[in-house]
């Protein structure tokens, strides 16, 4: 399994060629026809793989009706029979596993051993999880019933991950789904839809509709969708919100973040400085809660920077199907423009860069970046790329207030070993997830989610499951049947 050979990606990629025609919508349990649409690629080598269809409102249209059609039924099977249809899911997500974690690495551009070891594995205990909570719900939540039919709008740096956070609560409370994946990775929702036919998911309860922002907005703007759930942008966010205000859809926003990397002087610097390559440059710092700026004790901040660099030149940047592979491809050319623009920027304005090496195309090197003023543009904006800022603090107290000094509010991480401290900094933080002496670590029975410009609502665990209920909830019909 952990070979030295390049993961085997003849399958994804015989599977890709029998579609060469170009991908549907999924709709109401089967493919649509392939339509107009666009090209999807391969970032690492910039190659196409793929044609999907651009949703059209007629497009999204059918596919709202057709979750309209499915949503009582599917409410009134029994929490046991909805948990049956969730936990086949996950088993057929593991029966696929690596032919999914080979396709999102494909598209993605990251690497197979994330892929493979993170993404996949917690797409499937998404859905376990919340077969946990569809069998458990009448108790849980007395009194409660679904929103109705939700419309979900993804992004692009854990496509099927993404989808799972979505899908698996929504159906859980016996809500139905419209989806969109990201227009530059679109193709595991489309993987998924096949497995969720094969597997009897009723049809019409899960719909997919491929397209960019245009066909998102079709899907927010729905007058048949209930409740909107997005994770994108801040900006795309926001104009979501304007465009549904008033319309009484519940809404919940996952957006972006620039999240605090604390390092106390007395911390174990090595585990820290492992916990940096975990927190910026797993998934090539695609990550909305990537600890982006690093903040460490004066005491140690030359020893943290000299080890910082040294173990960043060890990261192996390439090929995502090489199972040595650290750092995979950036998602697509145009992002990869956007950080680099962005990093020119911080350097006009005094940062200096210390970098690993990248090969050519859609890669960029691991990058600390020091020298950054607090109200510089590599301080303030989401770089969404390997790139993080190194700035040294006196005090906890210029801790916390360097930490706190952003519009957004998503995730921090606090290094210590003085658990005083550690709770004592976590309490003046403002951010949705705290973790100490570890980042990035996720679980489907913990609520995720930001505060200010990072959005608002929690998905996972309870928090998560109570975004998809409404009170007081339509009598549920027991013991109905799956269509
Ligand atoms: P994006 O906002 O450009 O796009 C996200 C999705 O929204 C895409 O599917 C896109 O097609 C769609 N979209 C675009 N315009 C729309 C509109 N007007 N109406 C409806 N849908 C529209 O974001 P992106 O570049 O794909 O992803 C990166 C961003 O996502 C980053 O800011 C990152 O922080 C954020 N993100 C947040 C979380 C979180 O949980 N908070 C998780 C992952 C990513």
């Amino acid at each position: 399994d952990y070979g030295p050979a390049p993961e085997d990606s003849s399958a994804v990629r015989t599977w890709l060629e029998s579609h060469a025609e170009g991908f549907g919508h999924f709709i109401d349990g089967k493919f649509t026809m392939p339509g107009n649409g666009f090209d999807v690629i391969e970032p690492a080598t910039g190659g196409r793989i793929a044609h999907v269809s651009q949703g059209s409102q007629a497009d999204v249209d059918a596919a709202v009706k057709a979750a309209r059609r499915a949503q009582p039924k599917w409410a009134g099977l029994s929490g046991h029979d909805r948990a049956r249809h969730l936990y086949a899911l996950a088993r057929h997500v593991q029966q696929h596993s690596r032919f999914l974690a080979v396709l999102e690495s494909l598209n993605n551009g990251k690497p197979i051993r994330e892929s493979r070891d993170i993404d996949l594995p917690l797409v499937a205990r998404h859905f376990y999880h919340h077969a946990g909570w569809a069998e458990l719900l009448e108790d849980e939540f007395p009194g409660a019933g679904p929103v109705g039919v939700c419309g979900q709008v993804i992004p692009w740096n854990f496509p099927l991950l993404m989808l799972a956070w979505k899908v698996a609560p929504a159906l859980a409370a016996g809500n139905t789904v419209v989806l969109k994946p990201a227009e530059y990775t679109p193709l595991t929702a489309l993987a998924f839809a096949q497995i969720a036919a094969e597997c009897g998911l009723p049809k019409g309860v899960l719909n997919i509709v491929t397209g960019d922002g245009q066909t998102g907005a079709a899907i927010c703007g729905h007058a048949g969708v209930d409740k909107v759930a997005f994770t994108g942008s801040t900006e795309v966010g926001r104009i979501i919100r304007r465009q549904i205000a008033g319309s009484g859809k519940k809404l919940t926003l996952e957006l972006g973040g620039k999240s605090p990397f604390v390092v106390f002087a007395d911390a174990d610097l090595d585990a820290a400085v492992e916990g940096v390559v975990d927190a910026i440059w797993f998934n090539q710092g695609e990550v909305c809660c990537a600890g982006a700026r690093i903040l460490v004790g004066e005491a140690v901040a030359e020893r943290f920077e000299d080890l910082l660099k040294a173990r960043m030149k060890t990261l192996r940047v390439g090929d995502p199907l090489d199972k040595s592979t650290d750092v995979g491809a950036i998602v697509h050319p145009v992002q990869l423009d956007r950080i680099r623009e962005l990093v020119e920027q911080g350097v006009a304005q005094g940062a200096v860069l210390h970098q690993g090496t990248a090969p050519e195309g859609c890669f960029y090197p691991p990058t600390v970046a020091t020298g950054v003023e607090p109200a510089s543009v590599l301080a303030t904006e989401e770089v969404f790329g390997p790139v993080v800022t190194l700035t040294s603090f006196r005090t906890p107290d210029d801790a916390v207030a360097l930490a706190n000094n952003t519009r957004y509010g998503l995730a921090a991480s606090i290094w210590s070993e003085n658990v005083n401290l550690c709770l004592d900094i976590a309490a003046k933080i403002k951010a949705g997830v705290i973790w100490v002496n570890c980042t990035n670590v996720l679980d489907a029975g913990a609520g995720f989610g930001g505060y200010r410009e990072s959005g608002f609502g929690r998905e996972g665990g309870r928090e998560g499951m109570s975004a998809y209920l409404t009170y007081p909830g339509p009598k549920a019909k027991k013991g109905g049947e799956a269509a």
